[in-house]
């Protein structure tokens, strides 16, 4: 049996769990973070107009500083990659394809969120949208916080029509439309709320490696892919209110699951659903698609 420094007879680790000063210390620091993190949470809830759930995001985020953080993000990405010249046939294409669905978000937002018994916030009425085209063989696209977007050349082959590019870009365009951006970096907070509990409350490192990795599997994981489900209904109703055919949602998802093969791009990688899941939501969605086109798909839209 090992002496404790104290002198004390340890019997079987109870006296150093159990009460004395230390554990009483460590446990107020783990309380007083619970109550920060409580507080964090629950003072920065709001509800969705889009999708009518609640939401977690940092209320002290404004608009414009989410917009300059997209701004500098975009900015940083297109001196590093190779933008393609914006009078080129596809990048015409593509802008025409992100003005058509662009003009349908006022709609579509006003008609969800009547759905969900709510009214229309119209945050992106403040957004500066652009499209750029990059080009790469990732089949890929991104609308970052504010409307900066990009396609990359990698996706027109799998997309094979404009119906496919408007449905991934309708998925893009519903991440920034629904703050996702912003909800995770509250995440992000919270996560580092629960990091400084662990490393005050004496968590060892590999301890917190495991609670770090329990809270990614049990919930940052599901959580974005919530995001990818709520990314794809609202895609797919702007996709149809800006006159595409949404039904091209379902084989192009599925040549996007073969075409990644194991390697999938980063948008398009571990925390979008499995494709049968997701394609089995498109599906079911499908009617609603089709009355958001007949209600919203008027003549002449398409020759913006
Ligand atoms: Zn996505």
């Amino acid at each position: 049996m090992r002496q404790d420094p104290f002198g004390n007879q340890n019997t079987g680790g109870r006296t150093r769990r159990g009460g004395g000063l230390f554990g009483n210390v460590r446990w107020l620091i783990l309380l007083g973070f619970a109550i920060y993190g409580g507080c964090y949470y629950f003072g920065n809830r709001s509800v969705d107009p889009y999708t009518g759930e609640k939401v977690l995001i940092d209320s002290a985020l404004d608009a414009n500083e989410e917009k300059a953080l997209g701004l500098q993000a975009y900015q940083e990405i297109l001196s590093q990659e190779r933008p393609l010249d914006p009078n080129a046939q596809i990048s015409r294409q593509v802008r025409e394809i992100a003005s058509r669905l662009i003009a349908k978000v006022d709609v579509v937002e006003t008609a969800l969120a009547q759905e969900h018994g709510m009214q229309p916030q119209h945050f992106s009425r403040d957004f500066d949208w652009e499209v750029n085209v990059i080009q790469s063989d990732q089949a890929n696209a991104f609308c970052l916080p504010g409307g900066k977007m990009a396609v990359y050349t990698g996706l027109i082959p799998v997309a094979q029509n404009a119906d496919a590019v408007a449905v991934v870009m309708g998925h893009e365009i519903a991440h920034a439309l629904l703050r996702h951006g912003a909800q995770r970096m509250a995440q992000q907070k919270l996560t580092q709320i629960g990091q400084m509990a662990g490393a005050a409350g004496g968590l060892d490192a590999q301890q917190q490696q495991m609670m770090m990795s329990a809270m990614g599997y049990g919930y940052l994981l599901p959580y974005a892919r919530s995001h990818e489900t709520q990314a794809d209904e609202v895609g797919l109703m702007l996709a149809a209110a800006a006159c595409f055919n949404p039904e091209e949602a379902v084989p192009l998802w599925q040549r996007m699951s073969q075409a990644s093969g194991g390697e999938a791009p980063p948008e398009f990688s571990s925390t979008h659903p499995n494709p049968g899941t997701r394609i089995q939501n498109l599906q079911a969605l499908m009617p609603k698609a089709m009355e958001y086109r007949q209600k919203f798909c008027t003549q002449g839209a398409a020759s913006l």
